[in-house]
């Protein structure tokens, strides 16, 4: 990679947590590449662990895992899906790992008997873990977790006010994400909020260049003024961050509000007028989705729909690519599994049902369930990591006859584990980043619905996992209707399974939602949405035959048919 230095924008926080922070650092990612600028983004997490990969989905939401089988967090695939980024490890980083690096150097004795301090180890640690993300990029995009105001953030915002001016002012800006919210009560906007964001920013030194004022009515010219005034930054670096329908919508409302030029004017950066006829075609195919499919997503994670943030987003890409709004019904495989009759209901409404990655005993019985459900009835299914081991154990149960299979993550002493722990993964005592992560080969079987779904032999996806299909039961299964479609060619281990009596069922090992992006769909997420599709018409065709026969019996009805 060339030495060429990037220039940085230093993304925070205020007032409240889930202002879209993430959404804010990949718009603006989106619109600098637009302007043929090299961008990349990081995120700085101020919480101890050493990354998202043993906390629970509902404490942290998805773990987001790169290519290079990083554990980061969800915020990533923001940046992914939004800009052409292949984000890797040094994308994210948190506390945890820069004092596991300081005290690394501690006991190596690399600070040759210094005392070692939050001031200028922690710091120093956290700029060199900025500046060595950002070499040979334009431009460095740095997100800071949290809120303004938490203790924990403060050495990373030190950090970067010291970095700001290492590099000197017209090589980094500042930008505050801040909240102007409209109370009922007074039938206006406040901007007090978002002084006292800004003024807890001033205490520490720094002085926000450009302010993103999330909102949900549009900002007057007084309003704009005041916060200008109020905050010390000029009237025209006030920029609107409204709330709108689509996330992808983002960038071009930055755009409009004069975002992308203020920074390249800020940053004295030249660049030719931004190119947006993408995300502008893309807004147009959202806006005009003339179908509709609902899918069941089966899971227990369902309660935080952060817990499937790429997969949400990966069914809504599905959808973009065959002009179809997705409707996502999450079912409680917990309640399903207790007979829940609202949950089962909503799963019969479904034209496709999906299980997605997951952990753990609780709820699994349920999926399979479902699974059954869909497999009976010819409804389309797409099983995702635990989701495909699932389809796996409920085939050996209710088709091949192995009463007692499971999978050996929930009882170790199951007569028929057909899927089992992975032989590399027997020795592993650690939890944190010792599952088998990142990107593999995987090898298609021509003739194949997952052949017919990426036109190509060889893929690349990414995993998460510890399980796998145990290959003692392929040729069992394998006589019963099941396709072995996907084979890691170094191992031999299973990626990929269908069933041939069946219109579209599908489980992979792997989890392509993290490789979905707006305008380029997952593949398999296509053929999913595709199929679902023609079960949705199919009911409707039916739906509509009764009708008329109804209309046929009678002669009042049939005046109005006409
Ligand atoms: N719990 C399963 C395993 O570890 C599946 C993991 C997942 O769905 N990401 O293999």
């Amino acid at each position: 990679m060339s030495e060429k230095r990037a220039k940085y924008i230093f993304v925070s926080g205020g007032v409240i947590s889930s202002l879209g922070k993430g959404l804010a650092s990949a718009s603006i990612g989106a619109l600098l590449e637009a302007r043929g600028l090299s961008v990349t983004i990081q995120k700085l997490d101020p919480y101890i662990n050493v990354d998202p990969g043993t906390m629970s989905p509902f404490q942290h939401g998805e773990v987001f895992v790169t290519d290079d089988g990083a554990e980061t967090d969800l915020d990533l695939g923001h940046y992914e899906r939004f800009t052409h980024c292949t984000l890797s490890r040094f994308n994210n980083f948190t506390t945890g790992q820069v004092y596991d690096a300081v005290i690394t150097k501690e006991r190596r004795g690399d600070y040759l008997g210094g005392t070692v301090q939050v001031i200028p180890h922690i710091t120093d640690e956290i700029k060199n873990k900025i500046i060595q993300a950002s070499q040979g990029f334009d431009v460095s995009i740095v997100e800071i977790g949290g809120t303004v105001g938490d203790i924990e953030s403060l050495p990373f915002l030190e950090a970067i006010r010291q970095l700001r001016i290492e590099v000197g002012h017209e090589n980094a800006i500042f930008i505050h994400l801040t909240l102007v919210p409209f109370i009922e009560a007074a039938g206006e906007v406040k901007t007090k909020p978002t002084q006292h964001s800004v003024k807890a920013l001033r205490e520490i030194g720094i002085q926000p260049d450009i302010l993103l004022c999330r909102t949900n009515q549009a900002l007057s010219e007084g309003i704009k003024s005041k916060i200008a005034l109020f905050c010390n930054v000029e009237r025209d670096s006030v920029i609107t961050a409204l709330t709108v329908d689509t996330i992808y919508a983002v960038p071009l409302c930055f755009h409009q509000e004069g975002l992308d030029e203020k920074i390249i004017q800020k940053l004295k950066m030249w660049t030719a007028a931004p190119r947006l006829q993408h995300w502008k075609k893309l807004i147009e195919k959202i806006n005009h989705l003339e179908k509709k499919v609902i899918i069941s997503v089966v899971g227990k994670y369902v309660h935080l729909k952060d817990s499937y943030k790429s997969l949400n987003e990966a069914l809504f890409h599905g959808g973009i690519a065959n002009h179809t709004h997705v409707h996502l019904e999450f079912i409680d495989s917990e309640k399903l599994e207790q007979g829940d009759e609202a949950q089962w209901s909503a799963l019969r409404s479904a034209d496709g049902v999906l299980v997605p990655g997951g952990f753990g005993e609780r709820g699994c019985e349920g999926k399979i369930d479902a699974i059954a459900w869909a497999r009976e009835n010819q409804i389309p299914f797409f099983g995702i990591c635990l989701g495909m081991q699932m389809a796996v154990i409920e085939f050996a149960r209710h088709s091949a006859g192995l009463k007692d299979a499971n999978s050996a993550e929930f009882n170790e002493k199951t007569k028929h584990p057909v899927i089992h722990l992975m032989e590399d993964q027997k020795l592993r005592r650690e939890k944190g980043g010792t599952m088998r992560l990142g990107t593999y080969d995987c090898v298609l079987k021509k003739s194949t619905k997952a052949y017919a779904a990426y036109h190509r032999e060889k893929i690349q996806e990414r995993h998460r996992h510890r399980y796998e299909f145990n290959n003692a039961y392929r040729k069992d299964l394998e006589a019963r209707g099941m396709i072995f479609s996907g084979i890691n060619p170094q191992t031999g281990l299973i990626e990929m399974m269908e069933l041939k009596n069946h219109p579209w069922f599908v489980g992979c090992q792997f989890h392509p939602e993290f490789k979905s992006k707006p305008m380029k769909a997952h593949p398999l997420f296509i053929s999913f949405i595709q199929e679902a599709l023609k079960i949705r018409s199919l009911k409707e065709s039916k739906k509509s035959k009764v009708v008329r026969i109804g209309l046929k019996n009678s002669k009042t009805a049939e005046e109005i048919f006409v």
